[in-house]
């Protein structure tokens, strides 16, 4: 095997067109940030006598031109590659053109082998910044790469009568809105805006007032621009508060009122502060999953004793820490 073959092998590179392959050590400086960096160096030229333009054999060869692409890392150095590609003129009609590899994308500066790493660590659900990361590419890079040649229809065949809405933050901080059906948990809208504004006139604007009026249920958060904007689309839907968000918001008073108490007691020794302390969990079991029977050694309390017994302590000494118990 030619020292050729074995950088292109070496690179992935499945190219025969490719000659003088070399590879060099440099550093760049982008926004700032100097950079160590891979540069392949390599000649891409074949035969071609036909012209493309008119057809005769009377292509001979005119110089080259130089071609700067992205190669896939696979140690997280970057690969830049420096094609010397031969350009070819017909003496016939007097028409250019050059040698062309696969591995490159028209005028774009990432090569397939770039392209397909993307597509790869996106299907084992990477973030965008995380692949932006371990590429060496920027965060618009990747998005462009996944999401150009993606039109999404604008609305979904048929509107489900029970619909879930929430929000979640994407690239950027952006927030996107999301809509997914609440039986089949598919998705049915992705709006890159949250303003109450934008996903009025998107409904609006892409679903009639009967199927809109067909819609039944909309289960959301506690967002009270949602109760305002579900109104006005759905007419005839029932709004529901999402359970795991009342579940959230009482899970978080316990423990501010578990917190607080807390800081109140100056015995950090106590089986009282060990048990609001190391044993938090405790208090957020479900009462059927509350054992009054079974003696385990509990580890802070460092005392065979039940779960029941544990949270007795200090619901018994602390009067309001009762009350707020609702879990
Ligand atoms: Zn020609």
């Amino acid at each position: 095997m030619s020292q050729d073959n074995s950088i292109l092998c070496a690179l992935d590179i499945k190219d025969n067109n490719m000659r003088n392959v070399s590879v060099k050590d440099a550093t760049i400086k982008n926004r700032g940030v100097i950079k160590h960096i891979k540069i392949v160096s390599a000649d891409l030229t074949y035969k071609l006598y036909r012209c493309p333009q008119c057809g005769l054999n009377a292509l001979v060869k005119n110089g080259k031109r130089k071609t700067n692409a992205r190669l896939a890392s696979f140690n997280g150095i970057e690969y830049h590659l420096v094609l010397n590609k031969q350009r070819y003129i017909c003496k016939n009609c007097g028409s250019t053109c050059g040698a062309h590899s696969d591995l490159l994308i028209k005028n774009h500066t990432m090569t397939k082998q770039v392209q397909n790493r993307i597509f790869d660590m996106a299907r084992e659900s990477f973030t965008l910044t995380s692949i932006a990361k371990i590429i060496g590419v920027s965060v618009n890079t990747v998005s462009r790469i996944l999401y150009d040649n993606i039109k999404l229809p604008n609305r979904c065949n048929v509107l489900p009568e029970n619909l879930c809405f929430d929000e979640f933050r994407s690239v950027n901080g952006i927030f996107t809105f999301i809509a997914i059906d609440a039986q089949t948990h598919h998705l049915i809208e992705l709006i890159h805006d949250r303003l109450s504004k934008t996903v009025t006139e998107h409904f609006i604007n892409n679903y009639s007032l009967s199927e809109r009026q067909a819609v039944k249920t909309v289960s959301i958060d506690l967002n009270a621009n949602y109760q305002m904007v579900v109104h006005r689309i759905f007419p005839n839907a029932q709004i529901i508060v999402d359970r795991f968000h009342i579940v959230q918001l009482c899970s978080r008073a316990l423990d501010q009122v578990r917190i607080s108490c807390l800081k109140k007691i100056s015995d950090k020794h106590s089986s009282l502060y060990k048990a609001l302390k190391s044993n938090w969990r405790l208090y957020h079991l479900p009462e059927a999953d509350v054992d009054d029977k079974k003696v385990k050694y509990i580890f802070g309390i460092n005392e065979y004793t039940t779960t029941q017994n544990v949270i007795d302590i200090a619901i018994d000494r602390l009067p309001i820490f009762k009350n707020r118990q609702i879990l």
